[in-house]
């Protein structure tokens, strides 16, 4: 049951997706749209929490005509190894879309990339994004990363210097998913990044059961040490208000906008929205 047609979202049971059958299965269709090109982005806007207009986008991936959505298939993506060829593409294009949009004369044009530990770990991660950065001639404050806290289980003191390397190149680094994971507080003091994202599971369980003053301290602790924050998976008015107040930097989420086709995204700059 994985093509169903459009807007149709089928049912992924664990069990299924840990099955040995299921995963060959997603393995042999990621193996068809590598070597079909088959990826697109889609864009979903981040926004400036107190104006509420749009700072940047998010691109996330998709697979064309294809129901597997990127929390199943990335995963697989990153067991097969297929994610240094996908996440290089994801870079290019990303790159491509910025030049586009500079080139219609559009002055917010910055795009987030989610970038995989094993990217990371990729000894040429650094001169592809500066050979990138040459070849498509993008400003580096118009492009950004984001990596997730398991960059810090293995081979940590490598990974830190690639983040370092990769903030000498004049881009800036978002901390993705906080509160899902391991999340020490303490690692934000050594980590080199500039902005930490704050998880959808984390803002639903401190901004509901009022107990805010968690999120509170942790803006401010953030704010502290310098870190930009955002809050992902804002769906409502109230949330969005909320959140104001407790001085977060940036807001994304259904509330804003879905994620866009790269059309779709071009009007959203150009008429530059405002919730
Ligand atoms: P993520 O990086 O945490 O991306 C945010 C996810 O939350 C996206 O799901 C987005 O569509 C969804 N989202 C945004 N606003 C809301 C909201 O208000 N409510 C809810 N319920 N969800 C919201 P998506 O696009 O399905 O991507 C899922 C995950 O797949 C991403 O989570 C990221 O971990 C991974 N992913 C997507 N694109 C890429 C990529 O190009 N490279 C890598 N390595 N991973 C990617
Ligand atoms: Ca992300
Ligand atoms: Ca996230
Ligand atoms: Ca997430």
């Amino acid at each position: 049951a994985k093509k169903q047609g459009k807007n149709r979202y089928c049912y992924f049971e664990q069990s299924m997706i840990e099955s040995f059958d299921w995963k060959i299965s997603i393995e042999k269709e990621l193996r068809e749209a590598v070597e079909n090109n088959l990826f697109y982005l889609m864009y979903q806007p981040i926004v400036d929490a107190m104006t509420g207009r749009f700072k940047y986008f998010e691109a996330l991936i998709r697979i064309k005509d294809s129901n597997i959505p990127p929390n199943i298939f990335i995963p697989v993506a990153e067991e097969t190894g297929l994610i240094l060829k996908i996440g290089r593409w994801v870079m290019e294009e990303a790159m491509a879309q910025i030049k586009i949009w500079e080139n219609m004369g559009l002055e917010n044009r910055k795009i987030s990339v989610n970038v995989s530990p094993m990217q990371i770990q990729d000894y040429e991660l650094i001169s592809f994004l500066r050979d990138e950065l040459i070849k498509n001639n993008v400003d580096p404050a118009d492009f950004e990363v984001e990596i997730t806290e398991s960059v810090l289980l293995e081979n940590r003191e490598h990974n830190i210097k690639v983040l370092e390397n990769i903030k000498e190149l004049g881009i800036k680094i978002a901390l993705d998913d906080f509160g899902t994971g391991y999340s020490s507080l303490s690692y934000l003091t050594y980590i080199p990044v500039d902005k930490i994202k704050l998880d959808k599971s984390l803002k639903d369980r401190f901004l509901s059961l009022d107990n805010s003053q968690v999120i509170k301290g942790l803006i401010s602790l953030c704010h502290g040490l310098d870190l930009k924050v955002v809050v992902e998976g804002v769906e409502t008015l109230d949330e969005s208000e909320n959140l104001k107040i407790q001085n977060v930097d940036y807001l994304q989420g259904y509330y804003f906008s879905k994620p866009m086709k790269k059309e779709d995204a071009t009007l959203y700059i150009e008429n530059d929205i405002k919730k």
